[in-house]
């Protein structure tokens, strides 16, 4: 029999949808509304931070699982904000972005057979990250406007095999925050069942009208069962550096910190200094950081109320998801490619956040990390679309 050349595993998913939007739009010179990064600066303080630390010669390896520094800055931060205690000699592992978080806490959990709970829509790097480390994903529903899940559906999707539920919250792309109530029916079926929680929480601090982050590890019986991950990227404005974590008990954050260091060694030793640094901010910063937020999504609303997007409000992150069922367009990928060529603006095809792309063939998402200006010029290209027109040209 012939070999295979490529893995089978690598087979069954495709390229990133997200990074792909932001290489075309750079070929049509568009508007990245695509991939969630800022096009503003990241803070003065944490880039002076970042050049001391090379000037300062911390240039080489930093301990695999991350500088004392950057951990006992990530252990004051998270018992502030979070109330939580974390020892942080043994419950931190630092990683290349919380994207390597995800996927070392995966491979070191998961064994053949093992089956994980995902919340549909879902952020891109769950599909892959399920399949890489060889889990057999269970989709949950999250229902619009307010991507609520039925209850039952969640515990029908929990059996024997349920090794973890993987949580976004605020949630990319949906802006769902969920509720102690919602986190908390979550933390009684994964403690009926011996499952973990392995919850995405980059986005902690972008929150909107009042809107309360609350942490699945922070719930009763929850803090020995939950994987905390969270990064630099969204909350300092530092997506590039790839500075991410994982908080979990010793015996869980054992094996993650192997995986970990098998996969990448370390993240960048100077950046870890800058992070210490960054995790250190008082707690004015973090509110600005939200209040800034809160006025980019309501210039971005504002911008598309009255056209055929229809925006669903975001309570939390930095994304808008539309319907764009009223443009009859019915294929995302094709209206999202006319999006980028004949209108300049880039956008995710909602396709990218479902199991089954038909799902998501009337949604795209905007995210709206993005300068006010850059804004303003997205939603005037954007008004000029006619119902008639982007049918015809589709
Ligand atoms: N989280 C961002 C998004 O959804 C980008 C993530 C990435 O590309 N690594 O757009």
């Amino acid at each position: 029999m012939a070999k295979k050349i490529i893995s089978e595993k690598v087979e069954r998913f495709t390229e990133s949808v997200i990074r792909e939007m932001t290489r075309l739009a750079q070929m049509h010179d568009a508007l990245n509304l695509a991939q969630g990064f800022p096009d503003f600066p990241a803070p003065q303080e944490i880039k002076e931070a970042a050049c001391r630390a090379i000037q300062d010669d911390i240039n080489q390896y930093a301990i695999t699982w991350g500088s004392k520094s950057f951990r006992n800055a990530i252990a004051a931060k998270t018992r502030s904000y979070l109330g939580l205690e974390i020892d942080p000699e043994r419950e931190i592992t630092v990683t290349c972005g919380s994207t390597e978080a995800m996927i070392a806490t995966l491979m070191a959990v998961i064994n053949p057979g093992d089956e994980v709970v995902i919340f549909e829509p879902f952020y891109e790097n769950y599909g892959p990250d399920a399949i890489l480390s060889g889990a057999t994903p269970r989709y949950v529903t999250l229902h619009p406007p307010d991507w609520s899940f039925d209850p039952g559906e969640l515990e029908a999707a929990f059996n024997d095999r349920t090794k973890a539920i993987i949580i976004n919250t605020p949630n990319n792309p949906t802006g769902k925050v969920f509720s102690r109530d919602e986190l908390g029916f979550i933390a009684g079926l994964c403690i009926k069942w011996n499952a973990l929680a392995v919850t995405d929480e980059i986005y902690e601090h972008i929150l909107y009208d009042g809107a309360t982050h609350c942490a699945i590890a922070t719930l009763e019986g929850m803090r020995d069962r939950t994987i905390t991950i969270n990064g630099m990227s969204k909350t300092y404005s530092v997506t590039g550096w790839r500075v991410g974590y994982a908080i979990a008990p010793p015996h869980l954050t054992e094996a993650i910190r192997k995986v970990h260091d098998f996969l990448t060694v370390g993240a960048a030793a100077p950046l870890q200094e800058a992070g210490a640094h960054a995790l250190s901010f008082p707690a004015s910063y973090y509110k600005e950081l939200a209040r800034a937020y809160q006025s980019r999504r309501d210039l971005l609303l504002e911008g598309l109320a009255g056209t055929d997007f229809r925006c669903i409000i975001p309570r939390g992150a930095y994304y808008i998801m539309t319907d764009i069922s009223a443009f009859g367009a019915g294929d995302d990928v094709r209206f999202t490619r006319y999006l980028i060529q004949d209108v300049g603006v880039a956008v995710v095809p909602g396709s990218s956040f479902f199991s089954n792309p038909l799902l998501g063939a009337n949604y795209v998402r905007f995210c709206f990390c993005k300068r006010g200006e850059t804004l303003h010029a997205a939603t005037e290209r954007l008004r000029k679309i006619s119902r008639p027109k982007a049918g015809q040209s589709r």
